[in-house]
């Protein structure tokens, strides 16, 4: 009888029936059976239902170590017939459906890849990493019952950010007011926005007042559709990106017409100004500003796409009563260069002019987003090996978006 409630209480198992124990090998084998009360319930419901038949016997979990033996408990694994969800395996308590391991050894795993890498949480509690994987997604998908993330959401920040070395895409979804990491899905299109506004339901939408995002269309075309009052508010670090863009193929047209007019020496000089022409102006070397000084001399038209990028930087950080009719001038300037990567930049920005002034006037930014997507980047580095991009969404819900569970036994600290 003593020793049934050490193990209960050691294993962290309660409301069982202990039946035995033994060694097996260097392992504790724990038997145990459910309180008649929790037999033959439906293990997606909880409901009470007929038996079916045995299942595949008796089956195994683990349970968090023993100092350093590894404990397992056994029991039954009866499937039941439920009038809802079919057949069934029936409900056990200490675990989570589908799962091998006790919650305590699931919670243990959750908390141990917020907190540390990889290899030491494989090795600490002697899993492989895909499992780890598996593990994450079901104490996620259980945390997330119990808190909707989408409650309460006015200002919203829509990103999307690359894993697996760039190939695929997962779109982020931040609170602005919070600054949590609210939602992500795998894809980057219209459909998969879509899911995020499906989920977020009719009501909810039309809270929703501002966001933010960078100029990718299928974030505009849907964020409109879905809410129509919300404001969208275009990122400033994307529009200065797009005039990055323009100055770095002014300068590679010039290096291309002078490399083939056989000009290498000024060839070699236009390569050398590529960081020089996207720095800012006080965060220049010496050098780089020697180059420069050449070009603005040159007065060449990468000098002019020079200006024009710096000028629109300037601009977007002035208060919006200053910035909003700068704007007007600085699109024309643009728009009559003659450069043609600059002419667009200033066509794009005229035809998302309402985002660029509702980014002025509410000094919103995709900063947040963009901090929450480097911190998914770190966790898919400390994730390397997920093959599934729902394990590492996991893994960023419980690190990010306050879903981690305690440590078990540790109450809510
Ligand atoms: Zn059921």
């Amino acid at each position: 009888m003593r020793t049934a409630s050490l193990l209960k209480r050691i294993s962290g198992v309660e409301k069982v029936v202990i039946e035995g124990e033994d060694f097996e090998g260097d392992d504790v084998v724990i038997k145990v059976r459910l309180h008649k009360r929790q037999q033959r319930r439906c293990s997606r419901c909880g409901r009470r239902c007929g038996g079916h038949d045995n299942g595949r016997g008796r089956r195994r979990w683990r349970v968090m170590d023993f100092g350093t033996v590894m404990v397992w408990l056994e029991a039954e694994a009866p499937r039941v017939r439920c009038p809802r969800h079919g057949v069934v395996i029936a409900r056990v308590t200490w675990a989570r459906t589908g799962s091998g391991f006790t919650h305590h050894f699931e919670d243990q795993v959750a908390w141990l890849s917020t907190n540390t890498s990889q290899s030491a949480v494989g090795q600490l509690m002697r899993i492989a990493w895909r499992t780890v994987g598996r593990v994450l997604r079901r104490v996620v998908e259980e945390r997330r019952e119990g808190v909707d993330l989408l409650d309460g959401l006015t200002r919203i920040g829509i990103d999307e950010t690359s894993y697996r070395r760039g190939h695929r895409y997962l779109t982020v979804v931040v609170c602005h007011d919070t600054g949590r990491f609210v939602w992500a899905h795998p894809g980057n299109s219209k459909a998969t926005l879509e899911m995020f506004f499906a989920e977020l339901g009719e009501e909810r939408r039309g809270r929703i007042t501002h966001v933010t995002c960078d100029g990718a269309e299928w974030i505009h075309d849907t964020v409109r559709s879905r809410c129509e009052k919300a404001e969208v508010c275009l990122d400033a670090f994307h529009i200065v990106a797009w005039a990055n863009d323009a100055v770095d193929s002014v300068r590679r047209e010039l290096w291309n017409e002078q490399r083939t007019s056989g000009d290498k020496q000024l060839a070699g000089e236009v390569k050398g100004t590529r960081w020089a022409l996207l720095k800012n102006p006080e965060n220049l070397t010496g050098r780089q500003a020697d180059a420069l000084a050449q070009l603005e001399a040159d007065n060449s038209d990468l000098y002019r796409a020079y200006l024009l990028k710096e000028q629109l930087r300037l601009l977007l950080r002035q208060p919006a009563e200053k910035a909003i009719p700068l704007l007007d001038g600085w699109i024309q300037w643009a728009a009559a260069s003659g450069l043609a990567a600059f002419e667009k930049v200033a066509k794009t920005i005229a035809r998302q002019r309402s985002a660029v002034e509702a980014m002025l006037r509410h000094g919103l930014t995709n900063g947040r987003v963009e901090s929450v997507n480097a911190k998914i980047r770190l966790i898919q580095r400390r994730a390397y090996g997920f093959h599934d991009p729902f394990a590492l969404i996991a893994l960023a819900q419980l690190t990010l978006s306050g879903l981690c569970p305690p440590l078990p036994g540790r109450g809510l600290l």
